[in-house]
């Protein structure tokens, strides 16, 4: 299956890319985007309507994963789901926006099947998964009481300097650290599921219903 990963960094790509695989339990190509972006979340955003195009297009790409932070925007949450509900601040309403305006607009491509999407986002940062399991402070719960109680119960620093050893890790020590932990996590996704059920456990969703 040949799939196209879009997250805030390239070592968040490559972890990525290691759990997709696993959820879905076969062997996947990544297909590469040639629209360039900046590094972080304004990146994702600015490059998502142009790289969806690409793919649709000029690929025979199967599907698309995108995966953000949440920082300290709302979780998304099942009321989202109603009609009208969406929120704008939301990450995950706002991708599946951002795409939905983008898929209207696309032509047909005579066999071409339309690209299927999953969208994850990561509560807080992408490190709150690489600690799952291993810091059990980390999870989807705690950040949420602190956000109601506008007190964090960790910050993205000390999360960063959880999983790297360090609050500035360069970017091979971020990817190596990235893919190991990804690995990791493929031995007990229904854990991350179940610790980051808003963020993690409706990409997994997203990706089964390919
Ligand atoms: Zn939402």
């Amino acid at each position: 299956m040949k799939v196209a990963v879009l997250s805030e960094s390239s070592a968040d790509e490559a972890a990525v890319q290691v759990l997709v695989g696993s959820i879905l339990g076969r062997e996947i190509q990544i297909v590469s985007v040639s629209a360039r972006r900046a590094h972080g979340i304004s990146g994702v955003f600015n490059v998502l309507p142009a790289a969806f195009k690409e793919l649709h297009y000029h690929t025979d790409a199967d599907g698309v994963v995108v995966v953000v932070d949440s920082d300290h925007l709302p979780i998304h949450e099942e009321r989202h789901e109603q009609p009208g509900g969406a929120d704008e601040r939301c990450r995950r309403c706002k991708l599946r926006q951002v795409v939905s305006r983008v898929q209207g607009g696309l032509r047909a491509v005579p066999g071409r099947s339309p690209l299927k999407v999953a969208f994850g986002v990561a509560v807080p940062i992408m490190e709150a998964w690489y600690l799952c399991g291993t810091d059990p402070r980390v999870n989807e719960a705690t950040w949420k009481l602190g956000l109601q109680a506008r007190s964090d119960p960790y910050t993205k620093l000390a999360l960063k300097k959880g999983v790297y050893g360090t609050e500035r890790p360069s970017l091979s020590l971020e990817t190596q650290r990235a893919i190991t932990e990804a690995q990791r996590l493929t031995r007990d996704l229904p854990l991350l599921e179940r610790l980051f059920p808003s963020g993690f456990g409706a990409l997994a969703q997203d990706l089964r219903r390919w």
